[in-house]
C-alpha cells in the first residue's frame, strides 16, 4: 500500500492542504503502509522554492512523515514526453490551434470549466498547415470517446461519471508544458502509488486519470474523494485566507497536537477540543477512509 502527498509549492500550507495530508497519513498508516512525497512544480509561473521549503517545515512540524520522494514533477519532462509518444502512438492525440478565449467561446456557457467543442478534432491536413504556417502552436488534445467510467471511490461508494462530458482535454500545452492531468497519471503509475485520497474538487478529474491509467497501461490507484475544507465564511479555503496557514497557527502559539486534533474533529473523527497527534489517531480512523463525515 502506497499513499501519496502531491502538494504544489505555489502558497503557504492552509488547513484544508494540511487535512488532505493527515488523511492521507492516516489512510497508509493505519495499514502498515507507505507514503511517497511529490512537489507538483508544473506551474513555474506561480511555484516557488520558498514555498516548497515551507511545505516540508509544516509537514514536519504536523508530525506527517514520509518514507520517500519522487522528482519534482518540474524535473520529468522527458518522462512525460515518452508518456505522450505512446499516446501519439496509440492515435489518440490531436494538435488543438484553439486558444483558451475560443474554446470559451465555442463551449456552452454553463459549468466552472468550458467544454472543448471538438473544434480541431478532424482538421484537414491543409488547414493544420495554414494554421501554422501562420504560426500558431498546437497544444495536444487526448481524443475522448464516450463513455461512462466507474470506480469504487472508497468515500463516494459506487461511482459513474461521464468522461466526455468536458470533452478531449489537453495533455500538453501550446507552450511545451505538460498538462496536469497527464503528469499525475505518470507520476502515480512510475512510483507504484495504490491510494489516492484528496479533495473532493478534483472528482471531475478522476474519468480522465482512470482512461489515461488504462491508455498507458499503468493500474489506477484506489480513490477517496474527501469533502474540501471550507472557512468560516462559506468560502472555499484558499490561499487568500492568510490566517488559516498552518504557519500562521503555529506563530499564534498553537501546538501542532492540537492542530492535527482541530483537523481530526473537522471530519468527525474526534471531539471538538480533541488534542492529539497524527498516531494518536489510527484507532480512530480505523483502516478505511469511508466513514469521514462532511465538515
Ligand atoms: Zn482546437
Amino acid at each position: 500500500m502506497l499513499a501519496r502527498y502531491a502538494p504544489s509549492p505555489s502558497g503557504r500550507m492552509h488547513r484544508g492542504n494540511a487535512r488532505t495530508a493527515l488523511l492521507a497519513w492516516l489512510q497508509a498508516r493505519a495499514v502498515g503502509g507507505e507514503i511517497v512525497l511529490r512537489i507538483e512544480d508544473l506551474d513555474r509561473d506561480r511555484c516557488r522554492p520558498e514555498f516548497e521549503s515551507a511545505l516540508r517545515v509544516d509537514l514536519e512540524w504536523l508530525g506527517l512523515d514520509w518514507d520517500r520522494e519522487q522528482q519534482r514533477q518540474s524535473e520529468r519532462g522527458a518522462i512525460y514526453d515518452e508518456a505522450i509518444r505512446r499516446l501519439d502512438a496509440g492515435g489518440r492525440l490531436y494538435p488543438c490551434f484553439c486558444t483558451r478565449a475560443e474554446v470559451r467561446a465555442a463551449s456552452a456557457p454553463h459549468g466552472p470549466e468550458p467544454v472543448y467543442p471538438g473544434t480541431c478534432r478532424d482538421l484537414s491536413a491543409a488547414a493544420w498547415a495554414a494554421r501554422l504556417a501562420a504560426g500558431r502552436r498546437p497544444a495536444l488534445r487526448l481524443r475522448v470517446e464516450p463513455e461512462t467510467v466507474a470506480f469504487e471511490d472508497l468515500v463516494l461508494g459506487s461511482t459513474e461519471l461521464d468522461v466526455a462530458a468536458l470533452g478531449d482535454f489537453v495533455v500538453r500545452r501550446a507552450d511545451g508544458l505538460h498538462a496536469y492531468q497527464l503528469a499525475v497519471v505518470v507520476d502515480d503509475g512510475a512510483a507504484g502509488v495504490t491510494h489516492v485520497l484528496r479533495g473532493d474538487d478534483l472528482l471531475p478529474s478522476t474519468p480522465r486519470q482512470i482512461v489515461l491509467h488504462r491508455l498507458l497501461a499503468l493500474p489506477p490507484p484506489q480513490y477517496a474523494h474527501v469533502p474540501l475544507l471550507y472557512a468560516l465564511d462559506g468560502e472555499r479555503l484558499a490561499k487568500r485566507h492568510g490566517a488559516e496557514t498552518i504557519a500562521s497557527l503555529r506563530d499564534a502559539g498553537a501546538t501542532p497536537a492540537a492542530v492535527v486534533g482541530a483537523l481530526a474533529a473537522s471530519v468527525g473523527l474526534v471531539a471538538e477540543g480533541t488534542v492529539a497527534g497524527p498516531s494518536e489517531l489510527i484507532a480512530a480512523y480505523g483502516a478505511h477512509p469511508g466513514r469521514l463525515g462532511r465538515a
